[in-house]
C-alpha cells in the first residue's frame, strides 16, 4: 500500500500506454510460499520493525497492507487482538512468545492468559477472523457496518466487523450521479447535519428536456427531488468511512476480495484477498504478498476465547461453560456483499446458489454512465439545478439519457447514462457522450469550463423483476450487488444504504439471537425499498418498445396508475443477447474531439486517476481465446473495442496483417460494461490487485 500511496500519479498522457498487451498467463498459488518471519521483525515495544505506529492516512483510514505489503507477519496485528477478547487481548506489546510453525500457522502465547492459541489456514494464508466479513466500502456496506455497530452499543454486545475494499482509498472507485435522497441516511444517522456530512446543496430547481438535435424542448419534471441534496458520492462514502471507524468497525482499503471461502457443507465462511506481488508471467514480484483469508470465528477460537475469560474471571467453572454453550450453538458468522453493480463475488454467489431463479427473478439488466466533473465560469452557475435529458444523441431505440447536476464550489458533474441492450453493435457510448456536449444546450454552459474528474461505472436497470433471493448460506447481498436501483429516480443510494441496514439487522439477530438470516428478505419486503421497486417495477420495461411507445407508457404509469397497473412488465433479452450482427448495421462516423468540450480516451483517463500495476496478470480475463478473433469481430465488428469507456479493447493488426485483440488492462475503469456486454459472454472481470484502479475524489 506504502507503495501505492507513493505512487504519483502519471505526469503525461503517455503513461497510458494503448499498445500495452496483457497477458493471459494464470498464475499457480500452488509454489507459493510464505516468508519466514523471525522475532527480530519486532521493536522491543513490540511493533513491526520499520513501520510507523499506528499508521493513519490523511482521511483518517488505517492503510493495514502497508504493514502487509513488507512483511507478511506483520498483517498479524488485528488477527491478534481480533481472536483474544477483552481481558486476554494480544497486541504488539503482549505477544511475548510466538514461533513461525511453517507454513500458514503461527502459534501466540500470550501474556495475560498464558494460553497458547493456535492460527491455522487450510491453505498457506493468514487467516483473521470476524463476526461480520463485509465486502465493499460503498453506501451499502458502511451503513451495514455502522447499523451494526449501532446494534452493538444499544444491546451491549461485541462483534467484530471488518469492510475490505478494493479501491486504494475508501470512496476512490465510487462514481455516481448524484442527487441524493436522504431517507435512508435520516434513519441511520440522523445527526448527519450537525456531524459533518458533505451534503451542503439542497435541489433548488428540476428541469426535463427532450434533446433534438439543435434544441431543448422543455417538460414539467417527472422527478420529485424536492428535499434532495446534489453530492459527489464518493466524498459521502469517505465521511461514512470515518463514522464506520469511529464505532470500531475496521475498513481496510487496498484489499480486493477475490475469492468465496466454503465449508465441507457448501456454506460460505469468509472472502480471500488476493495475492498481490505477482508478475504476469506468474512468477513472484520483490513485493510479493500472499492474501488473507477474512473468515467468521470459528467456534473452536469461540471456545477458546470463553475458556480464557472463565480462568481470568477466576470463574472457571459454572461462568465458562455457560458461556461457553452460548458461543458453541452459534449459528455462524457471516459475510455480506456490497460490491455494487455486477459485484464479482455477488455474481458467483446468485449463480451458485440459484438465487434468482429462487424467486423467479428475471434476469438484471444494465446501463453504462459516463460522467464528468467540470469547474464552470460562476456566472453560469447555480447550485442546486438539476437536469436531466432524454433523446437526442442516443437513438429512439436505445433507452437512456443524459444528467447534469449543478454542487457546490462552481462544480458541474454532467454524465449521459446508455442502456446496454442496444442494438447497434457501432454505437460508442463514450463518442455519443463527447456528441451530447456539443449541443447548443448544453455546450453553452462547459464554454469556458475545465474538466476536472472523468469516470465511469454501470449500473442496474432490472429493478424489481430482477431481484434475487438476497439471501445465500452463510451471508446475503446487498445495495447494487442485488439491483435495488429504482430507475425512473434514478437513484440507487439511498436503497443501497437501507439494504445494508436491514441486512445487518438480520446478521445482528443472526448473531446474538440465534435467527435465521431469511429474515433481511423479510425485512426487504416489508420495508419502503420493496414499496419504492414495486412502483416503479412497469417504467423501463416500457421502453422495450421504443422511446415514445415508452415515453406514454410510463406517463401512465406515473399519473394514472401509479404502481396500481395490473400487470407487471418484463424485461426483454439480456444485454448481451441483445446486441445485432455487425451486417444489420452501418458504422457511426463520430466527430474529431474539438479538445474544448470534447477530450479523446487517453485525456479522459489520465482525468480519471487510473492507476494499476503493470506487471500483474490479467484481471480481464477471456474465457475462450478465440473468439474475439473468430466471433466477435466477423460477427459483431468488435464491438468491445468500442463500449468500452476505457479503450481497454483494441483490434491490432499483426506482423501478419491479422487483426488481434489487445487487452490495456491497466486503464481499467472498474465499470464492469465488459463482464455485461461482450456477446458470447466471454469476457470475466476479475479484481485486479487491491489498490489499483480508478482515483476518484468528487465523482
Ligand atoms: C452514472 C450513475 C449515476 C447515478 N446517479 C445516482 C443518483 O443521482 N442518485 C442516487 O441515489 N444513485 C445514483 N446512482 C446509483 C448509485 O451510485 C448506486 O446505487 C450506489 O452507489 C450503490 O451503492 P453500493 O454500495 O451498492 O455499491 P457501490 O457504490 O458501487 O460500492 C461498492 C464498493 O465495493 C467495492 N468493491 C467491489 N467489489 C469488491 C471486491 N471484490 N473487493 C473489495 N471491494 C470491492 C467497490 O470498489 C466500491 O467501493 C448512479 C449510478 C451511476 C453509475
Ligand atoms: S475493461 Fe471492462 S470494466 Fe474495464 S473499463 Fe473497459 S468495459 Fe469497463
Amino acid at each position: 500500500m506504502l507503495r501505492l500511496l507513493c505512487k504519483s500519479k502519471p505526469t503525461s498522457l503517455s503513461s497510458y500506454s494503448p499498445h500495452y498487451t496483457c497477458s493471459t498467463t494464470q498464475h499457480s498459488s500452488t509454489h507459493l510460499s510464505v516468508p519466514q518471519i523471525t522475532p527480530n521483525s519486532f521493536t522491543p515495544s513490540g511493533f513491526p520493525l520499520n513501520s510507523p505506529n499506528p499508521l493513519k492516512t490523511s482521511t483518517g483510514f488505517r492503510f493495514f497492507h502497508q504493514y502487509g505489503r513488507k512483511s507478511q507477519f506483520y498483517a498479524y496485528e488485528n488477527p491478534v487482538n481480533r481472536v483474544f477478547l477483552p481481558g486476554c487481548s494480544l497486541n504488539w506489546r503482549n505477544v511475548g512468545n510466538w514461533k513461525g510453525n511453517g507454513v500458514g500457522f503461527m502459534s501466540v502465547r500470550s501474556l495475560v492468559g498464558g494460553v497458547t492459541r493456535g492460527f491455522c489456514s487450510e491453505s498457506d494464508r493468514e487467516v483473521m477472523s470476524y463476526d461480520v466479513v463485509i465486502v465493499g466500502a460503498g453506501p451499502a456496506g458502511l451503513s451495514a457496518a455502522i447499523r451494526l455497530k449501532q446494534l452493538c452499543r444499544e444491546k451491549d454486545v461485541d462483534l467484530s466487523v471488518c469492510v475490505v475494499e478494493k479501491g486504494a482509498e475508501v470512496g476512490t472507485h465510487i462514481l455516481s450521479g448524484n442527487v441524493f435522497e436522504p431517507r435512508a441516511l435520516d434513519e441511520l444517522l440522523p445527526q448527519w447535519k450537525q456531524e459533518g456530512a458533505p451534503i451542503d446543496v439542497p435541489v433548488s430547481s428540476d428541469k426535463f428536456w427532450f434533446l433534438t438535435k439543435d434544441r431543448a424542448i422543455s417538460f414539467p419534471s417527472p422527478f420529485d427531488n424536492k428535499g434532495n441534496y446534489v453530492i459527489s458520492l464518493s466524498q459521502l462514502v469517505r465521511w461514512l468511512g470515518e463514522k464506520a471507524e469511529e464505532l470500531g468497525v475496521e475498513v481496510y482499503p487496498g484489499f480486493a476480495a477475490s475469492e468465496i471461502l466454503y465449508d465441507a457443507d457448501d456454506k460460505v465462511i469468509g472472502i480471500a484477498t488476493n495475492d498481490m506481488g505477482i508478475a504476469k508471467d506468474g512468477s513472484r514480484r520483490d513485493n510479493f504478498q500472499r492474501g488473507v483469508e477474512l473468515k467468521g470465528k470459528s467456534n473452536y477460537f469461540l471456545y477458546m476465547r470463553v475458556e480464557a475469560i472463565g480462568m481470568l474471571s477466576g470463574r472457571n467453572g459454572f461462568k465458562s461453560h455457560t458461556c461457553a454453550s452460548n458461543y458453541m450453538h452459534s449459528p455462524g458468522r457471516l459475510t455480506l456483499l456490497g460490491e455494487g453493480c455486477r459485484g464479482s463475488l455477488s455474481e458467483k454467489m446468485i449463480k451458485r446458489y440459484n438465487l434468482r431463479e429462487k424467486v423467479q427473478g428475471q434476469h438484471q439488466t444494465y446501463a453504462l454512465g459516463i460522467k464528468e466533473v467540470w469547474e464552470v465560469d460562476a456566472s453560469k452557475h447555480e447550485p442546486g439545478f438539476v437536469l436531466h435529458t432524454l433523446g437526442w444523441p442516443l437513438d429512439n431505440k436505445t433507452y437512456g439519457g443524459s444528467f447534469l447536476y449543478h454542487m457546490k464550489d462552481r462544480q458541474v458533474s454532467i454524465g449521459l447514462v446508455v442502456a446496454l441492450n442496444y442494438h447497434n453493435p457501432f454505437l460508442n457510448p463514450y463518442e455519443e457522450f463527447q456528441k451530447l456536449k456539443h449541443h447548443p444546450a448544453i455546450n453553452r454552459l462547459l464554454e469556458g469550463g475545465t474538466v476536472l474528474q472523468y469516470g465511469a461505472r454501470t449500473l442496474n436497470e432490472g429493478g424489481f423483476q430482477s431481484i434475487p433471493y438476497p439471501v445465500f448460506p452463510g451471508g446475503a447481498i446487498i445495495g447494487c450487488s442485488a439491483g435495488f436501483l429504482n430507475v425512473p429516480k434514478i437513484k440507487g443510494t439511498h436503497t443501497a444504504m437501507k439494504s445494508g441496514m436491514l441486512a445487518a439487522e438480520a446478521a445482528f439477530d443472526v448473531l446474538h439471537g440465534g435467527l435465521n438470516m431469511d429474515a433481511y428478505w423479510n425485512n426487504l419486503k416489508n420495508s419502503w425499498i420493496w414499496e419504492e421497486l414495486y412502483r416503479a417495477r412497469n417504467y423501463r420495461p416500457a421502453f422495450e418498445y421504443g422511446l415514445f411507445p415508452g415515453l406514454a407508457l410510463s406517463g401512465l404509469e406515473r399519473y394514472i396508475f401509479k404502481g396500481r397497473f395490473p400487470v407487471t412488465l418484463r424485461h426483454g433479452k439480456p444485454d448481451h443477447e441483445a446486441t445485432d450482427e455487425a451486417h444489420l448495421h452501418s458504422p457511426i462516423q463520430y466527430p474529431k474531439p474539438d479538445g474544448t468540450v470534447s477530450f479523446d480516451v487517453p485525456t479522459s483517463l489520465y482525468r480519471s486517476n487510473t492507476n494499476h500495476e503493470h506487471d500483474q496478470p490479467p484481471h480481464l480475463r477471456l474465457r475462450d481465446q478465440s473468439i474475439p478473433e473468430h466471433v466477435n469481430l466477423p460477427k459483431y465488428g468488435g464491438p468491445e473495442s468500442r463500449y468500452c469507456p476505457a479503450r481497454v479493447y483494441e483490434y491490432v493488426a499483426d506482423d501478419n496483417g491479422q487483426l488481434k485483440l489487445h487487452i490495456n488492462a491497466q486503464n481499467c475503469l472498474h465499470c464492469k460494461a465488459c463482464d455485461i456486454k461482450d456477446p458470447k459472454q466471454n469476457i470475466e472481470w476479475t479484481v485486479p490487485e487491491g489498490g489499483g484502479g480508478p482515483g476518484y475524489s468528487i465523482m
